[in-house]
């Protein structure tokens, strides 16, 4: 089957010279070099008797290595489990019991410790990879077997999620998984081998390593490949580049630059932003800013891309636009399961297609609790659809607040404060309330050098809100808690004021 290592392959046999990746120290590699890279790090995983079905487990940096250490895995039909790299050894002993990986990838510094939670999690092997083309994975002399990509059933990754809503799942991915929703964006979002990409993204989540990546491998086009997001550096890179992916915060932090105008932006054709809402307000701003429409879309670990806004049409902001060919979105009930026919009606988000995963690792109670009957998979996410197929994301099942038998979605309450004068950002959560069950409960950041009265905001909201929406109690931060991918960590802020209301 079609495979991103596959589509390297072609690429690296007809035009070995073509760029695939210039890093941000000027390290360039062709598609025949990183091809050459990829087989070499097959022989290693080959001599450490690694064999198709089999995990290797890699927490490094982002580097052209880890790219061919990905790709090295899909041609062996072994399966890929990247880590984030801020995970605590506390933390990756949990992965690595998880995986039971055969080979473990780490960061040179990392070896020794690692080494010694091994033995017990059964892992063989612990080798390296630095972010400066060496590591121990290199020095072992082996030799790539064919590509055992007619191996179709075998896993292509184990993706755990971001654990924004509790404890990583890992989700499993099919190399068909991959190929089919790179082919799809490839062509949605019209790439072509002239492109290049700016990537800025960490490549352990599914949107800088899938979404980003096997769409350049599809394309056959370049990146633009840096090891973290410095808007000093993209805003100096832009020019060069055709498109950006990146998370909302890249958006909002390229919006605080001065360097961002019009004629940075000259050659980019596309901004794409998702993993984690993008303000209607930010989508305008970039738009006055630089005359580009924000291309926002919406996937998960678990099903890669479900909906994006189009291309060509229009890109409507707040909206993650319509289900991508081949992709069926529904909304229904969340509690009975029943389709929500009806425009607007808010309910669960469900998304069935050749994207979606084939179960949680090793949890086959929950794989079947998640999965309706007819193969469409519950993503969680609450939302509606508009009567021209629009998607709009109203938050997670799991942020729904309850608060006196009353349902409170977030967004509702959130959109109304951060119009007001004064409110940069905001978050409401449910805390646990002695008579509502869950109090409605604001967490807001003022603009800078800006104070802002409880009763001030309340007054405001009592005028936009029906009684049972109104935030209990309104709390001032800095801001707010987000992880590597600027996603919003509402769990941590329902730890931190749990006792507000006892
Ligand atoms: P966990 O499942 O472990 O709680 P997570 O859901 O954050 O963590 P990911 O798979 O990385 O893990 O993220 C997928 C989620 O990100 C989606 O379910 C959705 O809630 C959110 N998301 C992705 N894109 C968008 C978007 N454009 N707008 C709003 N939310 C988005
Ligand atoms: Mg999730």
């Amino acid at each position: 089957t079609d495979a991103p290592s596959r589509w390297l392959e072609t690429v690296a046999a007809s035009d070995p010279e073509r760029l695939l990746l210039e890093t941000g120290e000027g390290r360039r590699l062709n598609y025949g070099q990183m091809a050459a890279l990829t087989r070499r790090l097959a022989g290693s995983l080959t001599a450490l008797e690694v064999k198709p079905g089999d995990r290797v487990v890699a927490q490094i940096e982002k580097s052209p290595e880890a790219i061919a250490l990905y790709l090295a895995c899909l041609h062996l039909g072994a399966t890929f489990v990247p880590l984030n790299t801020a995970y605590t050894f506390a933390e990756l002993e949990y992965f690595l019991g998880d995986a039971a990986p055969t080979v473990a990838v780490v960061r040179p510094a990392d070896r020794q410790p690692v080494q010694a939670m091994a033995a017990t999690c059964g892992v063989k092997h612990v080798e390296t990879l630095d972010d400066r083309g060496g590591g121990s994975l290199l020095d072992i002399a082996g030799t790539a077997p064919e590509s055992s990509a007619h191996a179709p059933a075998t896993l292509a990754a184990l993706l755990y999620t971001s654990g924004t809503t509790g404890r990583s799942k890992g989700a499993m991915l099919t190399r068909a998984n991959l190929s089919s929703n790179a082919l799809t964006l490839a062509h949605a979002w019209r790439f072509s081998s002239s492109d290049v990409l700016l990537h800025a993204l960490p490549i352990f989540h599914v949107h800088g390593l899938f979404v980003a990546i096997n769409t350049v491998l599809a394309s056959g086009s370049s990146m633009l490949f840096l090891s973290k997001f410095d808007a000093d550096q993209v805003v100096r890179l832009l020019p060069r580049a055709t498109v950006m992916m990146g998370v909302p915060t890249f958006y909002t932090r390229l919006l605080q630059h001065p360097g961002l105008h019009r004629d940075a932006v000259g050659n980019v054709r596309l901004f794409v932003s998702g993993s984690a809402p993008l303000l209607a307000e930010t989508h305008r701003e970039f738009q006055a800013r630089t005359g580009h429409a924000i291309l926002e879309r919406y996937g998960m670990s678990e099903t890669l891309m479900n909906t994006s806004n189009p291309y060509q049409g229009r890109r409507i902001p707040g909206s993650v636009g319509p289900a991508l060919p081949g992709v069926e979105v529904r909304i229904t009930d969340p509690d009975s399961g029943a389709p929500l026919a009806a425009a607007d009606a808010i309910g669960m988000i469900e998304v069935r297609g050749p994207n979606v995963f084939s179960g949680y690792w090793r949890m086959p109670e929950k794989t079947a609790a998640e999965f309706r009957k007819d193969g469409f998979f519950i993503t969680g996410d609450l939302g509606k659809r508009d009567a021209q197929g629009y998607v709009y994301i109203v938050g997670r099942g799991k942020d729904l607040i309850i608060t006196g038998g009353y349902n409170v979605y977030p967004i509702e309450v959130e959109l109304e404060i951060d119009a007001l004068p004064g409110v940069n950002e905001s978050a409401v959560i449910g805390v646990p309330h002695p008579d509502f069950g869950e109090g409605v409960t604001a967490v807001v950041v003022p603009n800078k050098n800006q104070t802002l009265q409880e009763t001030e905001i309340r007054n405001a909201l009592e005028q936009r809100l029906a009684k049972f929406k109104l935030p209990k109690r309104i709390v001032f931060v800095d801001e707010l808690p987000r992880n590597t991918m600027g996603k919003v960590q509402k769990s941590a802020l329902r730890e931190r004021y749990r006792d507000l209301y006892n």
